[in-house]
């Protein structure tokens, strides 16, 4: 019997090892780290060996093919021995995709991936298609491989994930933009880190759609070099395109084979210019599934925001408190602001990822009044905004930081946490900062 090697015991590895069980393999997970209840208990529901706390490599060296978590770099020792041994690594949507009839939407990007893949999905649904979603998003795709049964999948996948897939093929494949990003794990070369997302087009065949932004120059930098095959469908904001969505008069609108949709901008249930990408490229994928205008219309205006994305938290004193916790880099917070129209109590800080805040400084100028520093070394960002903003202060607590930030607005203004930082100096991750801005909010 073909023995697999899962490593890695989170949702994407448990997951993969549930599959395999139900195909019939020899199944063994292994997780350097602690396995969490939840899913220690997946495991033992379906009688998977596995270990936690350290890998035996007599029972993962013995792999005729190995699926890694999206988590483990490459260079991970493990990782390293079992390449040199030979064995096949894949990831978990590889392995997955090989037992998968099902179509497949699937998106990456540097920003907006989980609310383009979390629109798109709700659009689907609107539309009574019997659609699942999975990816970096909600439970794994292999576990609803092994135990649900989908016409369609909206797959929202991570560079890392992406890494190790080969023969997997979307039907529909959209990269929302390409900023520098976790580029550490890319031997800090944006090349790297650019094939790593067209990854995502591997496969595709002329009856297959790429979805893509062309005002972003790095991808379309990318794709004046290489050939995708799939049919190309831009999103712009700048031009009139024969196919794709773009901007005519306050309308967004989006033409596919020979018909249009459009719709008011004011409209759109998700503001900032940023969203406007996100719905345009969700309105393309509705189009190519053959999904009326008018369904697309209401999906696209009745969409509630994603937790921590432009997350509007209350409005007290009529001044707006408003959780960006996940705009963990510069392009993300450089749209939070954009979109902003009154002046701003900016909440901002965190583990500094090697950003150039420069992009920010104009919009800081023109819109910010203060900046509340929330993180343990904030040197860089006074240093990038001391000359553009009135009044800058540290914390180092949610509750703190929302405390001063009520304290220094007046009605009219906004309070934003849009951190363009990672979360963990202070916090767990950035859902527990979100979680813990909103609570200070409600608490005042
Ligand atoms: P991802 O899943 O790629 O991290 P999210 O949808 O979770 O993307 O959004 C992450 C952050 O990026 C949020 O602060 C959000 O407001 C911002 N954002 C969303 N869409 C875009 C976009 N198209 N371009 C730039 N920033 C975006």
């Amino acid at each position: 019997m073909k023995r697999i090697v899962v490593l890695g015991g989170g949702e994407s590895g448990t997951g993969a090892a549930v599959l395999a069980k139900v195909k019939g393999f020899d199944v063994f997970l292994s997780d350097m780290g602690k396995i969490d209840d939840a899913h220690r208990e997946l495991l033992e529901k379906w009688d998977i060996p596995y270990e936690s706390g350290h890998h035996t490599e007599e029972l993962i060296l013995n792999a005729d093919e190995v699926i890694k978590s999206p988590g483990i770099p490459a260079t991970a020792p493990m990782i390293e021995k079992i390449a040199a041994k030979g064995i096949g690594i894949i990831s978990e949507i590889e392995f997955a995709g090989r037992y998968d009839r099902a179509r497949k939407i699937c998106i990456t990007g540097s920003n907006g991936k989980t609310t383009t893949t979390s629109l798109i999905y709700y659009l689907l649904k609107n539309a009574g298609l019997n659609v699942g979603l999975g990816g970096n998003i909600g439970k794994s795709y292999a576990l609803q491989v092994a135990t649900e049964n989908f016409d369609i999948y909206v797959l929202e996948l991570s560079s890392f994930q992406l890494d190790n897939m080969y023969d997997f093929k979307a039907d529909i494949a959209i990269i929302t933009n390409i900023t520098p990003d976790h580029l550490d794990r890319y031997d800090h070369k944006l090349e790297n880190y650019v094939k790593a997302k067209f990854r995502i087009t591997r496969n595709m065949k002329s009856d297959d759609c790429f979805i893509f932004c062309s005002d972003d120059e790095i991808t379309i930098n990318h794709l004046n070099r290489i050939v995708v095959r799939a049919r190309m469908l831009p999103f712009t904001q700048k031009t009139e395109v024969r196919e794709g969505a773009f901007i005519r008069d306050d309308k967004m609108v989006v033409r596919y084979n020979d018909g249009e949709c459009d719709m008011f901008l004011r409209d759109l249930a998700l503001g900032g210019r940023h969203n406007v990408y996100n719905s345009m490229a969700a309105a393309i994928a509705g189009k190519v599934m053959n999904i009326d205008n008018d369904t697309i219309r209401e999906a696209l205006s009745s969409f509630q925001a994603v937790e921590h994305r432009l997350e509007k938290v209350l409005s007290i004193g009529d001044v707006l408190y408003i959780n960006d916790s996940k705009a963990t880099n510069v392009d993300a917070a450089w749209y939070a602001l954009e979109c902003q129209t009154r002046p701003v109590v900016w909440i901002v800080g965190g583990t500094d990822k090697g950003n150039d805040y420069s992009p920010l400084v104009p919009l800081a100028r023109e819109k910010v009044k203060a900046i509340i520093c929330l993180g343990l070394d904030n040197a860089k960002i006074h240093k990038a905004f001391s000359d553009a903003v009135p009044e800058m202060h540290d914390v180092t607590s949610a509750e703190d930081a929302v405390k001063l930030a009520h304290r220094i607005a007046v009605a009219g203004d906004v309070v934003l946490l849009s951190p363009c930082c990672a979360s963990f100096d202070l916090f767990k991750n950035y859902e527990d900062r979100g979680r813990q801005f909103k609570e200070a909010v409600r608490n005042l």
